[in-house]
């Protein structure tokens, strides 16, 4: 009997999105349609969200803002100034977003400038003695064929006075935050700070992960790329696996807390035997053991293709106390403890596996984007243009149920986005690998 899959998202009660104030600025806009104040889109599609569900009292379902330019501006666009910072672990796409935001700025609203803060938060920080860098058509046009950020990036804490210290002096209008979990948290600070002191700042947040770990960033820019790439590590794992007596192909694929990545390319490949995620803790030995299941599966096959996430069986090597410079934990090595046990297991009965271990982990984050994830970051690039001009701040550009949409920041926050191990998804994903329902054993 399947087990009734609960619903994880995150239900959101207030998407209003802040304002900075009444917009009294006719749009310069020549091309396309004004969206309208009330132009809003369903959060959740199911039809008990909109009709409510028997013997319940009927709630008001709830709407995120539809994205898009305004026909009347907050700021006089011919004297805004814009920055763009990018923060945390490469992805790809970052590069298309800033693209965007420069070409839309200055051909569409005749922005006078977009400066370019570069390394991340510590761009702000004038002890660290980073230069802006003035970002033009001209200077912007091809970075789309490049993987990586044109403003470089980092991590670690900045004080959030000083950042928005050096917003005030550099008299920005609007900034535009490209970046993770870590990346939005700050942003929600900063903005508060600029609120605290009365500015008329307009914050406007990218969400980018290439674990496709953020709610309501779903899929996040980048991730169809990640996915494409590391379906062709898997690829070749599988032909070095076939290629040799108890033959073993191990690829480590990104996915700190949420193994979309691993689940996802398993699904496209359906050439993988395992797929071992944070969310399904397991066991490497004992009778329901994954070591058990894989001397079984190469016992009848020959061989076998194992895909770990980064985040998987922390459970088994337990977790460091490690801490990177933001503060996220460094994990345990999941990878390098498969290739030791494994090697192991198999010597402990007579036979010699043969095992290649693949981590494309640094090429699929920094390749250039995919043709889809191209398209993706240019909409997203043009829409927090928009946003910011009409003066909306504290938010997030994202799509949802196929329109871009306004998403207040505090909601991207709240809670990760994870793979439902309940769900028919993840039930896809095991029939796709063909691996037992669960490892664990008793
Ligand atoms: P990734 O997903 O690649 O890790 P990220 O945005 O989560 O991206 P982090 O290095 O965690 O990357 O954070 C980016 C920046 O935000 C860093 O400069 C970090 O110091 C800052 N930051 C992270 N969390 C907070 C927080 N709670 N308050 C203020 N600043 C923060
Ligand atoms: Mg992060």
């Amino acid at each position: 009997m399947p087990q009734v899959c609960k619903e994880q998202v995150y239900k959101p009660t207030d998407t209003n999105i802040p304002r900075l104030g009444e917009p009294k600025v006719k749009s310069p806009l020549k091309h396309g349609r004004y969206v309208d104040e009330d132009d809003a889109v369903l959060v959740n599609l199911s039809r008990q969200s909109v009709e409510g569900t028997k013997g319940r009292k009927k709630r008001d379902p709830a709407y995120f803002e539809l994205a898009g330019p305004r026909s009347n501006l907050y700021f006089d666009p011919s004297k805004a100034k814009c920055a763009v910072v990018t923060c945390g672990g490469l992805c790809p796409g970052l590069n298309d977003v800033i693209r965007a935001i420069v070409m839309t700025a200055h051909n569409e609203y005749h922005v006078p400038s977009v400066l370019g803060i570069r390394y991340g938060l510590a761009g702000f920080i004038p002890s660290e003695g980073y230069d802006v860098l003035e970002l033009t058509p001209e200077n912007v046009s091809q970075i789309h064929e490049f993987g990586g950020t044109m403003l470089g990036s980092s991590r670690g804490p900045q004080q959030v006075g000083e950042i928005v210290d050096a917003l005030e002096r550099m008299n920005i209008s609007i900034l535009f935050m490209i970046g993770g979990d870590g990346t939005l948290k700050a942003a929600e600070r900063v903005q508060a700070e600029i609120s605290k002191r009365n500015l008329s700042i307009a914050l406007v947040g990218l969400p980018k992960t290439i674990d496709n770990d953020i709610q309501f960033a779903s899929p996040s820019f980048g991730f169809d790329t990640a996915v494409e790439k590391a379906t062709e590590a898997i690829r070749c794992a599988h032909v070095e696996a076939t290629g040799a007596p108890w033959g073993l192909g191990l690829v480590k694929v990104m996915g700190r807390e949420s193994g979309f990545i691993a689940a996802q390319s398993a699904m496209a490949l359906q050439d993988v035997d395992f797929v071992l995620v944070p969310e399904d803790e397991f066991d490497l030995s004992g009778e329901n053991g994954f070591l058990q299941h894989l001397e079984k599966r190469v016992r009848t096959h020959g061989h076998a293709v194992i895909v770990v996430a980064e985040g998987a069986g922390q459970n088994i090597i337990g977790q460091s106390r490690e801490k990177d410079k933001s503060g996220n934990p460094v994990l345990g090595d999941i990878a390098g403890t498969l290739k030791t046990e494994i090697k192991e297991h198999f010597h402990k009965q007579d036979i010699e596996c043969t095992l290649k271990y693949i981590d494309p982990s640094y090429i699929i984050r920094s390749v250039p984007a995919n043709a889809n994830d191209r398209i993706y970051c240019s909409f997203l690039g043009i829409h927090a243009v928009h946003a910011g001009m009409s003066g909306r701040t504290g938010l997030v550009i994202s799509r949802w149920n196929g329109r871009y949409v306004h998403i207040p920041m505090k909601l991207m926050t709240k809670a990760r986005k994870k793979i439902n191990t309940c769900s028919n998804y993840w039930r896809a994903v095991l029939e796709s690998t063909g691996q037992p329902g669960s490892m664990k054993n008793g």
